[in-house]
């Protein structure tokens, strides 16, 4: 069994896809051109933005919405302490300084009375200038934007929501990577929405900031490319990843979504209720895109357990993620102190991902909860 079967969905998609990528390299156009442009418009239309700018990677989209808002050094971010680290990474990049949040243990996502706790701190300190809140939609299920929202109004703080891993939820209706000021995403091939190599998005309402990030992406670029006004950097999405995107775009619109939540609502309803394991919850009004499926356990020592007992039945699991970004060793330099984000540290002792995508089939759901269910007994 594979975690994510990206062979299963090109079995499906091969006759469109081989199709797109052939029109491109026939085409002559490989960098930008009508491929990439077509797909912005149908990426913004989708989430339901004004404008998309694509480049080349999720972390270069969220570095580059840091660079519109001209964020830098003597700036505070507020970010998760529990997500991947291009998060926090990109604060670091522009030379600001990234505050963790501590997050919320039944949404793994940032929790919204810790950052009004660490924004006073910041505040209080009056070291640091607090200028953003990175949301991450963590595993596929958006943020508290809500919350989040009235915090930064109040603050006066940009919302920048990172949804690497989130295109395709929702929260009343309204879409994931519309809810920041600037909204971003990654089409990483295992990510809801994934092209066969690096790819990612900024969406944004504002036209003077989708100008100055479609210029940053281009180094800079004034009014034609050999203009250029600022430094910026080479970030773009290749004509062959956006031809590819917009099948894979129209699939993820006709089933994909549909599919991969009919897979968690399987787990949820033939995992049931077995002691030692909290499914994921999702709160009244919000959809999940299901970058990932997981499950939180009693312990270190039973996850180990678990982990092995799913491994012995062909079953792959991963830890995502194992250590909380307050205790990296790339972020040492902050001296952050340990107990700083307790929910985060207790969930990368105890979280475990299981195979979730929407190929994935009733045989193999059960196989997953019969091999769960096996290492509970025992
Ligand atoms: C994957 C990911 C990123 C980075 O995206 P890349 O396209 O790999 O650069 C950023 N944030 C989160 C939460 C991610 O999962």
């Amino acid at each position: 069994m594979q975690f994510r079967d990206l062979q299963r969905q090109y079995e499906r998609l091969k006759l469109p896809i081989d199709q797109a990528m052939a029109d491109v390299v026939a085409s002559g156009r490989y960098i930008m051109g009508v491929e990439v442009m077509e797909l912005e418009k149908e990426l913004a239309s989708y989430v339901g933005t004004k404008h998309c700018i694509s480049c080349g990677n999720g972390t270069d989209a969220l570095y580059l919405a840091l660079r519109v808002w001209d964020i830098g050094k003597g700036d505070a971010v507020f970010v998760p302490d529990f997500t991947f680290f291009a998060t926090a990474e990109v604060v670091a990049m522009v030379g600001a300084t990234p505050i963790f949040v501590d997050v919320d243990k039944d949404t793994f996502n940032i929790s919204a009375s810790d950052l009004k706790v660490k924004v006073d701190r910041i505040k209080k300190e009056g070291r640091l200038n607090p200028r953003a809140i990175i949301a991450v939609d963590l595993f596929g299920l958006p943020a508290n934007f809500e919350a989040l929202r009235s915090i930064a109004q109040k603050e006066n703080l940009y919302l920048l929501e990172d949804g690497a891993q989130g295109f395709g939820g929702s929260l009343t209706d309204q879409r994931a990577c519309s809810f920041g000021d600037i909204s971003t995403t990654s089409f990483f091939p295992a990510k809801p929405l994934g092209c066969y190599g690096d790819g990612g998005a900024i969406f944004t309402d504002n036209d003077d900031w989708a100008n100055v990030a479609s210029s940053l992406r281009a180094h800079g670029k004034g009014r034609d490319k050999y203009s250029n006004i600022r430094i910026g950097v080479n970030s773009r999405l290749d004509a062959i990843q956006a031809a590819i995107l917009r099948v894979k775009l129209q699939a993820f619109k006709d089933h994909e979504l549909q599919l991969v939540n009919e897979v968690a609502e399987m787990y949820a309803q033939y995992l049931g209720n077995i002691g030692k394991v909290v499914l994921p919850k999702v709160p009244q009004g919000y959809t999940s895109s299901w970058a990932q499926y997981t499950i939180r356990l009693d312990s270190s020592v039973y996850r180990e357990k678990l982990k092995s007992t799913l491994a012995a039945d062909g079953v792959p699991s991963m830890v995502y993620y194992p250590i909380p970004l307050h205790r990296l060793e790339a972020f040492g330099y902050l001296g952050v102190d340990c107990g700083s984000c307790p929910v985060a540290s207790v969930l990368s002792d105890t979280v475990l991902s299981l195979p979730i995508h929407p190929y994935m089939m009733e045989n193999e759901v059960k196989q997953v909860v019969n091999a769960i269910k096996k290492c509970a007994d025992e």
